[in-house]
């Protein structure tokens, strides 16, 4: 099959260099690999996404000269496959509901996920029956986290396929370890997805043979391989680049206001000067 890689941004805010390192890196190794580049738009945020952040997305990419297959995918419109998926995960008793305060969360965690947020200490996991029906008579609401301990039980010793340094070198095979993320979620209140669930999913559907993410997303491909695993999705070969980081060493976010492609681009830089000081 033809390698086919992909750029999967979220449009909550205008792409800086970090992604357009980012997306450079997967359309330059699509190119060499004589692979399909395809964009995915990960806009289940429904509240910080925004169309013409996706506009946006799609003017700064032809800026850089990139080009994309048609169709677009776009999560917001997928939410009813990821529905399906989480029937299956039920069906599995891989679920539970967790009725948690953010700040319960917080208060209660003993120890931080890769990421470094506060990690779950299960205090939902043990409700019963009645109260978890009581507490939904009441109209409190609640997640869905995966039950890590029932999940890793069901999938047993699960490997993660790396190319590095870029998705043309030789793939080696490492362990995945997901246990230290614990219950994660997966269905969030406001919106019938996660950012995992979708992510395997659509990686799926889009016949994604090859991710390219950053560094900040390697420890969580390995709760990809077990919700993929879960759901008898193929698992592609992984690679991650390095991330872009601003003058004091700080990885590039929207959130600290770096500077954006179309800042930049006002400001009279050219897209052959931004490409010019990457290396791939
Ligand atoms: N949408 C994710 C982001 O903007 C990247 C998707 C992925 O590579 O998993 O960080």
């Amino acid at each position: 099959m033809n390698p086919i890689l992909r750029f999967a941004p979220s449009p909550n805010g205008f792409l800086h260099l970090g992604h357009a390192y980012s997306a450079l890196f997967s359309c330059h190794w699509a190119r060499k690999m004589g692979a399909d580049f395809l964009l995915r738009i990960e806009d289940i945020d429904i509240l910080r996404s925004k169309p013409q952040y996706i506009e946006a997305i799609k003017q700064d990419l032809a800026w850089l000269g990139i080009k994309w297959l048609e169709p677009i995918m776009l999560q917001s419109t997928r939410f009813d496959i990821y529905k399906e998926a989480t029937k299956k995960l039920n069906a599995l008793s891989v679920l539970y509901p967790c009725f948690c305060t953010r700040s319960e969360i917080a208060n209660n965690a003993e120890q931080k996920d890769p990421d470094g947020a506060p990690l779950y200490n299960k205090t939902c996991k043990n409700l019963n029956k009645d109260k978890i029906t009581k507490k939904m008579a009441q109209n409190i609401p609640y997640i869905l986290r995966l039950d890590m301990d029932k999940a890793i039980a069901i999938t047993n010793e699960l490997k993660i396929n790396i190319a590095m340094p870029n998705p043309s070198s030789k793939p080696k095979t490492i362990i995945a370890k997901p246990r230290k993320w614990g219950d994660v979620v997966i269905v969030r209140k406001d919106i019938p997805t996660s950012y995992h669930l979708s992510v395997i999913i659509d990686d799926d559907a889009q016949n994604i043979t090859h991710v390219t993410r950053g560094k900040d997303l390697e420890e969580a491909t390995h709760v990809h391989r077990v919700l993929q695993s879960l759901l008898g999705l193929d698992n592609p070969i992984y690679t991650y680049h390095t991330l872009i980081k601003d003058d004091t060493n700080m990885k590039l976010a929207k959130s600290n206001s770096s500077t954006s492609l179309r800042d930049l681009r006002e400001s009279g830089i050219s897209a052959q000067e931004i490409i010019s000081q990457f290396k791939f």
